[in-house]
């Protein structure tokens, strides 16, 4: 399916990779790249990990858009698709017509609209302004309460700590991470937390923010504690921006529904990264469709995608992986972590070095490693090989793990 005008909206990673794809294939069409931010597209991962905001780090280089006759159009908003005359509609009154659109819209905080929660000193985090405000409220306050023990929330509180910041997480369900990862990862990352001096309380509700001389001084929680702080990062999870699609008539279901190629229910129109939402390798029902936020989805995505336009033949998909940086723990996980397994632990928890394999009916579904890039590695190739593996060969130091792959 070769096109010649390709509109991509959302200039995020997905955006930004795809672009860059489709010249590097050989597309040769006219390529335009709409996003809201006014800046090119850059790497978010270091925002919650260093708050380093004077060093962005660009997906490309600002004039590689240039060099490659991409269009771009910076700090512009999409507000409407008309599918039937192929155009879309931007902020600023003008248009931009295709041949083949494709969504890149990304997801943004969740937010809890709790009493308070436009006071001074809260911030959410997903942008590079959102890193500045963040920045500035650490550096102006010794104390940050983050509502929300996730992955984005924990990064935040191991950088704020390293910076001598009082850190109080606060997460509604029992356990951090409740919703990706294992138990028994929550709770070997609670216990190196707390050795760092964070404070985790779980099964605690936010039900508003206590106002200090117009700042934030506190958030209130459902047993009607307090938890005294001059700063609060809400990191609740993040939502689609699917609403252009909806209002496209697009078939969406939290994010724009999409099939194994990242096609859309309009044939003309794809979605890729955080707002897509498609089967996935390995899940079961009724599982079987999930948005994976992560780069190396974006990344995936966004090749798939080009390779539609382009008309190549498809690769072999890639496994679904994550990374996470906290303190000195670099965590990597393979496969998506969901529904009933057996886990097998490997390593030493206790020096930080480890991996949690997870088997259901005798194959691996998912790997949390932590500081083992080799259990990582062996988890991939495990995960793409769907060998029959023993929970306790896994367990067992002496086991050479590719021993296991090839068997
Ligand atoms: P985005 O990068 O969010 O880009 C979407 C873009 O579309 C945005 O710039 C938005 O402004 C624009 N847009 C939306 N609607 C419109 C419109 N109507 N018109 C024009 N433009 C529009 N993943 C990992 O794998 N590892 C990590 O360690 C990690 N850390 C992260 C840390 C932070 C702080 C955050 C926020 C995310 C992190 N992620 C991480 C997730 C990863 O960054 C995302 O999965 C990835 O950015 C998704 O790419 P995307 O292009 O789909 O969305």
């Amino acid at each position: 399916m070769s096109q010649n005008k390709v509109v991509v909206i959302g200039a995020g990673h997905a955006g930004g990779t795809l672009v860059a794809l489709l010249r590097r294939e050989g597309f040769d069409g006219q390529i335009t790249l709409i996003g809201s931010e006014v800046h090119s597209p850059y790497h978010r991962p270091p925002l919650s990990k260093s708050f380093d905001g004077e060093n962005v780090k660009w997906l490309h280089e600002p004039s590689f858009y240039d060099s490659q006759e991409i269009t771009t159009i910076f700090g512009d908003t999409v507000v409407s698709i008309d599918r039937d005359q192929h155009q879309v509609q931007l902020a600023s009154g003008s248009q931009v017509d295709y041949d083949f659109l494709v969504l890149a819209t990304g997801a943004e905080p969740r937010r809890l609209n709790l009493p308070g929660e436009d006071l001074e000193g809260i911030s959410v985090l997903r942008s590079l302004d959102d890193a500045d405000r963040l920045k500035e409220a650490i550096n102006t306050g010794k104390s940050l309460a983050i509502v929300g023990g996730g992955y984005i929330g924990l990064e935040v509180a191991a950088a704020a700590r390293e910076r001598g910041v009082t850190v109080t997480v606060i997460e509604r369900e029992d356990r951090i991470l409740a919703r990706v990862a294992s138990p028994e990862l929550s709770r070997q990352l609670t216990r190196l937390h707390a050795d760092r001096g964070t404070q985790i309380l779980t099964g605690a509700q936010t039900t508003g923010y206590q106002c200090d001389f117009g700042r934030v001084g506190g958030v209130y929680l459902a047993d009607e504690t307090v938890v005294p702080c001059e700063a609060v990062l809400v990191g609740a999870g993040a939502i689609p921006r699917d609403e252009l699609a909806r209002e496209a008539g697009l078939a969406c279901d939290n994010g724009v529904i999409v099939d194994a190629r990242m096609r859309t229910s309009d044939p003309s129109i794809m979605a890729i990264g955080d707002v897509a939402n498609g089967p996935v390798d390995g899940l079961s029902t009724p599982m079987s469709r999930m948005r994976v936020e992560s780069i190396p989805s974006a990344v995936e995505q966004a090749r798939q995608a080009a390779e539609v336009i382009v008309d190549l033949e498809p690769k072999k998909d890639e496994i679904p992986w994550f990374w996470s940086d906290q303190f000195d723990l670099k965590i990597k996980i393979a496969g998506i972590v969901h529904g009933e397994f057996e886990t097998a632990l490997r390593g030493d928890v206790t020096d930080g070095t480890f991996a949690l394999y997870h088997l259901r009916d005798g194959r691996l579904i998912a790997a949390e490693t932590v500081n083992s890039p080799k259990d990582f590695m062996a988890a991939k190739r495990l995960l793409a090989s769907q060998s029959a593996i023993d929970a306790q060969q896994l367990r067992d130091p002496a086991t050479d793990l590719r021993s296991l792959i090839s068997a």
